[in-house]
């Protein structure tokens, strides 16, 4: 899923300083998921920007509410049902949905409440960490399952740098270094020889060096 957490409260209250009526907007996708942005969140940050702009002696009205999903353009046109009453959305989406919003309402201020960090997981309450970088050209086929992209800090290809000390990278002595954990998980497996494949060099545009990216399925399509 998509990680995200809430920005400073400050941050959110200096966006809105010169709006009368907010819509805090959640998401029940992923920001639900990783408690940054869903109705509980929304509760909390509406409360939290009403003390804010008091305290900055600013009035302000705010409507809560949470969408099914805002990466849809089906879930944003239900937007219209507050037409006229807001002046700007807080959304508590990810980048993704901030941006669908701003795609498809040209005339609505958005503001984004959350920073959208990475593609991850949760393995115990409260902690996630990032595991995939989107990069369009998997290759975890080659690599035990475990990606060199996105969990070694040198994105390297062909195998671990010579920094790592006791297993752990030499950038963030707090993370396993991942080139020796695919080399661990190849040698249990008996995929030991595929360590000494070499990765040709590799073309970047499918991890959107190349521009934005998008996938259109004929299948799909009408
Ligand atoms: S190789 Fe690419 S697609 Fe596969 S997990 Fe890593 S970043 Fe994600
Ligand atoms: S120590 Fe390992 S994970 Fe860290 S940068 Fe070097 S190869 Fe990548």
């Amino acid at each position: 899923m998509i990680i995200a957490e809430r920005k400073p409260i400050d941050e959110i209250v200096g966006m809105i300083q010169e709006t009368k009526r907010v819509l805090v907007l959640g998401c029940r996708g992923c920001v639900t998921v990783c408690s940054a942005g869903g109705e509980r969140e929304v509760e909390i940050l509406a409360s939290l920007l009403r003390l804010g702009m008091k305290k900055a002696g600013k009035k302000v009205e705010i409507i809560e509410s949470t969408l099914v999903r805002q990466c849809d353009k089906e879930y944003i046109d239900g937007i219209d049902q507050w037409e006229g009453k807001y002046d700007a959305i807080v959304s508590m989406a990810c980048g993704v949905g901030v941006n669908f919003i701003a795609n498809l309402r040209p005339l609505d201020k958005v503001y984004p409440a959350v920073n959208t960090s990475f593609f991850g997981g949760s393995a115990e309450q409260g902690v996630w960490t990032e595991q995939c970088a989107g990069c369009g050209n998997c290759i975890l086929h080659l690599t035990g399952g475990l990606c060199p992209v996105a969990r070694c800090a040198k994105s390297l290809m062909n195998g671990p740098c010579g920094g790592s000390v006791g297993g752990r990278c030499e950038i963030h002595q707090d993370v396993d270094c991942i080139w020796q954990s695919i080399h661990d998980r190849l040698a249990r497996t008996g995929k030991k020889a595929d360590m000494d494949l070499i990765a040709p060099i590799r073309d970047w545009s499918s991890a959107g060096h190349g521009g934005p990216r998008k996938i259109v399925r004929d299948d799909l399509t009408v």
